[in-house]
């Protein structure tokens, strides 16, 4: 259910700014050209946080005065280096850990060749593997709408619930070209990007181009 899985999320993000060590404090503010309708009516606002596991993130928020559209944004402040942060997901215990991906990332499931690339409304969020996993799950509920016997389909979404409950073993990797994602975990690797994280940026500039 979208609506649970948002609520989550959002949940998550409120549970660590309650935590925030410090003030917030105003990065910016200003008028930008909305997503959805395309004036440049988004009054957006970025915050500096400090919160625990994160250290300092960058929150944005804003809303459309002229069609109501609802923005918001989280990414890490201190940038690294491009990197590939990759997960081993044994089962439930990876599922829990907490991450940043920031609103440039793409994000991939070599096992399955699942892959989640940024287009030009893409924003950062705070979630966790699993909450990656229900976000895969929605675009297959999309993409099979009307293919009810579809035995893709239904395999898909099957894997799926099966690595929700912790039942499958997978690599979750995101491609973090900006370095301003994260996931909190003991057994987390960063990597230099590699050729599928190329393709995916290619991906992604021409989803840019197109809008
Ligand atoms: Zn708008």
């Amino acid at each position: 259910m979208p609506e649970g899985r948002k609520g989550g999320e959002e949940d998550a993000l409120r549970e660590l700014l309650r935590k925030s060590t410090r003030e917030p404090v105003l990065l910016a503010e200003e008028d930008v050209v909305c997503p959805a309708c395309g004036k440049p009516s988004l009054h957006v606002r970025e915050y500096l946080y400090e919160v625990p596991y994160f250290g300092k993130i960058v929150i944005g928020e804003g809303r459309c005065s002229n069609c109501g559209y609802r923005y918001s944004d989280v990414r890490v402040a201190e940038a690294s280096e491009p990197k590939k942060i990759v997960v081993r997901v044994e089962g439930e215990r990876q599922l829990r850990y907490l991450l940043v991906k920031s609103a440039t990332a793409a994000v991939y499931i070599p096992e399955r060749g699942y892959e989640m690339v940024p287009g030009p409304a893409s924003t950062g969020f705070i979630t966790t593997v699993e909450g990656i996993l229900h976000r895969f799950l929605e675009a297959l509920s999309v993409a099979c709408r009307g293919r009810e016997g579809d035995p893709v389909c239904s395999e898909n979404r099957m894997w799926l619930e099966r690595a929700i409950e912790g039942l499958e073993r997978f690599t979750l990797v995101i491609c973090d070209y900006e370095g301003t994602s994260r996931v909190v975990g003991d057994d987390v690797a960063e990597e230099p990007v590699d050729e599928v994280c190329e393709r995916l940026l290619e991906k992604s500039r021409e989803y840019m181009r197109r809008a």
